[in-house]
């Protein structure tokens, strides 16, 4: 969670949170805001965590948790494993949502896959099943934004592509972990169904026809004194208006399938040594949705 009220119902949000437990303020009591809940909730400042197989530790943006024994009550917006349930059981389709027994489902995005595919070469408006499979993956999707982490789903939901089982790591990506996703499109040849999370920074016109809706990159720390790594998450669209609707500062989910655009190099002096100079690689990742249900904003 990303806010919460203190017991008069001051709203905190964790960036400001953030700030007070930098200058070492006080923190106040602070209760889930969703009307009726009042769940006790813990702030958990900024922090970085070792990953396998990464030499550099990732960066956890400051968040609210529920505190230890704390439970949202049902129907509670936070209540998520009570709105996975019931998500579950309305989206439950024999060919996309298969039920596994006990609560757990399959999710098969080798359908998505396909009818994207199809869809983006007929280009034109998206069959009905098609788009019912996306609305439900959204709210799938957004539920997965809120919760923080995979455990719940992949608990869960198991997401298979064809044969092959996927990790929810391998196929759900936060800003910080935008560099996994790159790496992830750049070993395979085929078009991978991903979905990526973001905040909308900027809406540019490139050409007359197309915007590109273009999200907060991530920044990767490399180790390489004066290199700084980049990675740009683009969404392109000749429906300007549409992409526009995502206003500076939302947070969206993108699902499709994204294409590595070409990795760029730019060098410009030190500001302060003269003798040293800063090179910035950009790697990109573009998505042109064929289908609207492709984007949807979170909250
Ligand atoms: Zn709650």
């Amino acid at each position: 969670m990303r806010t919460a009220v203190g017991t008069h119902g001051t709203l905190h949000r964790a960036d400001d949170l953030q700030k007070r437990h930098d200058t070492q303020q006080t923190l106040p009591t602070l209760l889930c805001d969703s009307p009726g809940c009042g769940a006790s909730l813990t702030f958990v400042p900024e922090h970085s965590r070792r990953r396998p197989g990464h030499a550099e530790p990732l960066h956890v943006p400051a968040y609210i948790d529920l505190s230890r024994g704390a439970e949202h009550r049902p129907g509670c917006r936070y209540d998520a494993p009570g709105h996975l349930q019931a998500l579950l059981a309305a989206g439950a389709d024999a060919d996309f949502l298969p039920p596994l027994g006990e609560g757990k489902h399959e999710l098969r995005l080798l359908i998505l896959q396909q009818g994207l595919k199809r869809s983006g070469a007929e280009r034109h408006d998206a069959d009905p099943v098609l788009a019912g499979y996306l609305r439900t993956l959204a709210e799938l999707l957004t539920l997965r934004a809120m919760c923080g982490s995979d455990d719940l789903l992949a608990a869960n939901v198991t997401v298979r592509l064809g044969k092959k089982k996927v990790d929810w790591s391998s196929f759900f990506y936060t800003q910080d972990r935008y560099d996994e996703a790159w790496e992830r499109l750049g070993a395979t040849s085929t078009d991978l169904p991903l979905a990526l999370v973001g905040t909308v920074r900027s809406h540019r016109a490139t050409q007359p026809g197309s915007v590109y809706l273009n999200c907060a990159p991530k920044y990767q720390h490399t180790g390489v004194t004066d290199r700084r790594d980049f990675y740009e998450i683009s969404v392109g669209h000749s429906d300007a208006a549409w992409l526009q609707s995502f206003p500076v500062g939302a947070e969206i989910l993108m699902f499709g399938l994204w294409r590595q655009g070409r990795t760029t190099t730019s060098s410009r002096p030190h500001p302060t040594d003269p003798r040293r100079t800063i090179t910035n690689v950009t790697h990109k990742l573009a998505l042109w949705p064929s289908v609207k249900h492709q984007l949807v904003r979170v909250e």
